[in-house]
């Protein structure tokens, strides 16, 4: 079976990690902070905090922009479930802003619609996530934009996009948004195992998501509210959780880094190769405005409703007996059970539920060889019926 997604993981990585099993320290060493710092530097941010997941990075985020009991929090359906879950653990309102029709991110059209509504009706939101689906960046710009006329905060939900750009500037250096926020799951660009990220360049909201990872409590003596006892102190000033990075996790990230450029370059060029083999064919291909540069993270395609004698679900079903692991990115985030029962329905964002029922990822992933994508690609036009 040929996966959608892998990491590749050198003998460099594996020595990284090796050395730390043999250090003094698992957890909380120098590993950690050097992560944060080559991250930072990477897409050109401040400050950074290293955690156990993306999920646990957007979930400090929204506590330290005050997302509470009752506010309001946006996002896109057609997105993991952890970019609208990480709003309710604040006890926040979710509701959703449909997509685009050609990038498949956020459409900024929506957003505006849906916040002048909002507006008159005195139920803005608090914090919008937009996600940069399948590591093409969102309309940053113009989200910041809104953000500045309605007075909401901006958290990115970058997990498919670490290494991507618009107008030359890296996702994750926060010149459109309050904090972005990476994930190191194996699938993605790179990998800790489990991981992730919040890169802000706000030393307090930094400080804030640092203190939330590990449970709320600073040791920092100009922090406290009263002169520390002695040199054992610490003051628990928040509700926090052990959301900690151990340092075996942040030496093989570290290691990791070291190739993320030549594996963006080499899963753009492998899109490029998907590209030109599925041309003609019909599907809808990925777009990618000329302005950003795509991490590709996933290679998403479009079965053209009406123009095919298979269905959605025969074509996935040919493509997994020909041992293509395909899969589906997203089942839209508002109809699964769990968030019907807060009141969702089915044709609320019929963009979103388009591309549900439409799409289709092929295999994509540094280690993928020519051979094995065209491979992909003939059992593509053999399932649909073109050569
Ligand atoms: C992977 C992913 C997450 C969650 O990341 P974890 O590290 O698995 O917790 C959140 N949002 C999106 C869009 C993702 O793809």
């Amino acid at each position: 079976m040929i996966p959608y997604g892998r990491q590749e993981i050198s003998r460099a990585d594996i020595n990284a990690v090796v050395d730390v099993l043999r250090s003094d320290f698992l957890t909380q060493g120098s590993e950690v902070p050097r992560f944060e710092q080559a991250i930072a530097a990477k897409v050109g941010a401040k400050c950074a905090v290293a955690v156990n997941s993306g999920t646990s990075a957007l979930h400090i985020a929204c506590l330290a922009l005050d997302l509470g009991l009752g506010d309001r929090f946006w996002t896109v359906p057609n997105t993991f479930v952890a970019s609208a879950n990480c709003g309710r653990y604040c006890g926040a309102e979710v509701d959703f802003v449909d997509i685009a029709p050609d990038t498949w991110n956020l459409s900024v059209t929506r957003l505006q619609e849906k916040l002048f509504q909002a507006k008159q009706d005195q139920r803005l939101p608090k914090v919008v996530m937009p996600v940069h689906f399948a590591g093409q960046p969102t309309d940053q710009e113009a989200i910041w934009e809104l953000a500045q006329e309605f007075g909401f905060k901006v958290i990115e939900d970058a997990s498919h996009a670490l290494g991507a750009s618009r107008y030359g500037e890296p996702v994750g250096s926060c010149r459109w948004s309050d904090i972005t926020v990476f994930s190191f799951h194996p699938v993605k660009i790179i990998t800790t195992g489990e991981g992730g990220m919040a890169l802000t360049n706000n030393d307090e909201l930094a400080w804030r998501m640092a203190m939330l990872r590990t449970h709320g409590i600073t040791r920092e003596p100009e922090r406290m509210t009263r002169p520390p006892a002695g040199p054992w102190a610490y003051e628990q000033q928040a509700l926090g959780f052990n959301y900690r990075m151990t340092d075996i996790q942040a030496a093989l990230g570290f290691s990791q880094l070291a190739r993320l450029d030549e594996w963006v370059k080499r899963r753009n060029t492998l899109a490029s190769r998907y590209d030109e083999a599925l041309h003609g064919l019909p599907l809808r291909l990925p777009t990618v405005k000329p302005e950003n540069h795509s991490a590709f993270h996933l290679y998403v395609v479009r079965v053209k409703p009406g123009a095919l004698k298979k269905t959605h679900r025969e074509i996935f079903e040919a493509l997994c007996a020909a041992d293509i692991g395909v899969n589906l990115h997203y089942t839209p985030v508002h109809l699964q059970p769990y968030y019907r029962r807060l009141g969702f329905e089915p044709g609320q964002f019929p963009e979103a539920e388009a591309h549900g029922e439409e799409t289709i990822t092929l295999p994509l992933y540094p280690a993928l060889a020519d051979g094995e994508q065209d491979r992909v690609a003939a059992a593509v036009k053999r399932t649909i019926g073109h050569g």
